[in-house]
C-alpha cells in the first residue's frame, strides 16, 4: 500500500552558505511512513536540537530535505502538481505550539474557521457553514456562543488551541502534525486538548504525529513513539514498552527526568559522566550520545551504532544491544507496524 505521507532517507543540513562554512545536521537519514489506514498516533519525542521541529517542517513541505525525499501518496512534495498540492494541503494539517501566532489579531476567531470552509468549498450554503462551525466547536468542548464573535486575545490559550483543533476537524484531514500543541497551555487544560486530539483519531479516523519534548503527554496520547537525539533515532517502538522499560541510555535519561509524586524518588536530570568522553575527537564518527552516556564503551567512539531490533515491537540505536539483529533506518515502519499487532 502506498503510504499517505512518507519520509524516505531524509537528511537536512543547515548552514554551509556563502558567509559561513559551519553546518548543522538537523536530521540524519530519517525514514517514516504514515499509512492512511488504520489511523495511528505516533509521538516524536526529543529535547531541543533533536531535529523534531525540522521533521515537522519537512513533513509539511515547509523545508526541503538536503538528501532523501518526502512523498505524499508516492509523489515527491517538490514535484506535486497544483491539484496534488491542494489535496496535500487538505489531507495534511498542522496544529502549532503557539496558536496565537496563527491568528490575525484584527479578525475575530470566526475567520480561522470560515476560511478553510471557503477555501476547500466544504459547505453548500452560509447556513451549512455556520452549522459545521458550531458542530466542530462543540466537538472540542467549546460553546459557540462564548467563542464566536470574539477576538483572539479575548480567548484563553487553551480556548485558542481548541479552536485550532476544531478547525482541523472541519477540514477532515487524513493526518495532523501536532507540533508541541500543549506546551503553552496550563496543566489543567492539557488533558482536555489531548482528549480532543485523541477524539480526532478515534472518532474521525485522523492519524496524528504528536511532536513534543514532553514524554508524559506522549505516553498519554500515542501508541508508537520515536525518540530522537541530535537528528537520529535513538529508540523506536511501542510507547508502553519504551516508557516502562527504556532500552537506550538517552530514553532512560528522559524517563528518569520525569518528576514523580513519590517523595522517596529524587529528581535526576543528568546521568553520571561518560567513561570515554575524554577520548572523543571533533568530527569523529561515534555514537552521538557518547559524551553523555554512562555506559559508553570504546566501540561507541569508533562508529555510530545502527538500530538493533531488541524485540518485535522496538529497536534501539545502541551497542549495548549488539547481539540483536540490526535494521536499516527505513525498516522503522516494520517495527511500528508490529506495535499494532
Ligand atoms: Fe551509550 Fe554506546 Fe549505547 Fe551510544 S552506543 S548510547 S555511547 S552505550
Amino acid at each position: 500500500m502506498i503510504p499517505l505521507l512518507e519520509v524516505r532517507g531524509a537528511t537536512k543540513v543547515f548552514g554551509g552558505g556563502l558567509f559561513t562554512r559551519r553546518t548543522t545536521v538537523a536530521l540524519e537519514d530519517f525514514s517514516l511512513a504514515i499509512q492512511a489506514e488504520p489511523p495511528s498516533i505516533t509521538a516524536v519525542v526529543g529535547e531541543s536540537g533533536s531535529g523534531k521541529t525540522t521533521l515537522a517542517r519537512l513533513l509539511l513541505g515547509l523545508v526541503t530535505p538536503t538528501d532523501g525525499a518526502v512523498l505524499y501518496k508516492g509523489e515527491d512534495l517538490r514535484t506535486l502538481s497544483s491539484g496534488e498540492r491542494r489535496a496535500f494541503r487538505r489531507d495534511v494539517q498542522v496544529i502549532f505550539q503557539d496558536p496565537y501566532e496563527v491568528y490575525n489579531p484584527f479578525y475575530r476567531v470566526d475567520h480561522v474557521l470560515e476560511t478553510p470552509i471557503a477555501k476547500f468549498r466544504l459547505a453548500g450554503s452560509k447556513q451549512e457553514a455556520e452549522a459545521m462551525v458550531e458542530r466542530a466547536l462543540r466537538a472540542v468542548g467549546l460553546r459557540p456562543e462564548e467563542t464566536l464573535g470574539r477576538f483572539p486575545h479575548q480567548l484563553s490559550g487553551g480556548q485558542r488551541q481548541r479552536v485550532m483543533v476544531a478547525r482541523a476537524l472541519l477540514i477532515r484531514p487524513r493526518l495532523i502534525i501536532a507540533d508541541e500543541p500543549v506546551s503553552m497551555v496550563d496543566a489543567s487544560l492539557r488533558a482536555t486538548i489531548l482528549g480532543s486530539l485523541r477524539q480526532l483519531n478515534q472518532e474521525f479516523g485522523i492519524s496524528l504525529i504528536y511532536i513534543t519534548h514532553d514524554l508524559p503527554t506522549a505516553y498519554q496520547i500515542s501508541r508508537d513513539i520515536i525518540v530522537l537525539y541530535r537528528g537520529s533515532v535513538a529508540e523506536v517502538g511501542d510507547v508502553e514498552r519504551v516508557v516502562q522499560d527504556p532500552k537506550h541510555p538517552y530514553t532512560q535519561l528522559l524517563v528518569g527526568s520525569i518528576p514523580l509524586p513519590d517523595p522517596d524518588r529524587t529528581w535526576h536530570g543528568e546521568a553520571p559522566p561518560s567513561p570515554v568522553a575524554g577520548t572523543l575527537r571533533d568530527g569523529q564518527p561515534a555514537c552521538k550520545f557518547t559524551a553523555r552516556c554512562p555506559h559508553a564503551m570504546p566501540m561507541c567512539v569508533e562508529a555510530p551504532p545502527p538500530l538493533f531490533r531488541t524485540d518485535r515491537h522496538r529497536a534501539a540505536s545502541c551497542y549495548l544491544y549488539r547481539d540483536a539483529p540490526s535494521i536499516k533506518p527505513d525498516q522503522i515502519g516494520e517495527v511500528l507496524a508490529a506495535t499494532g499487532s
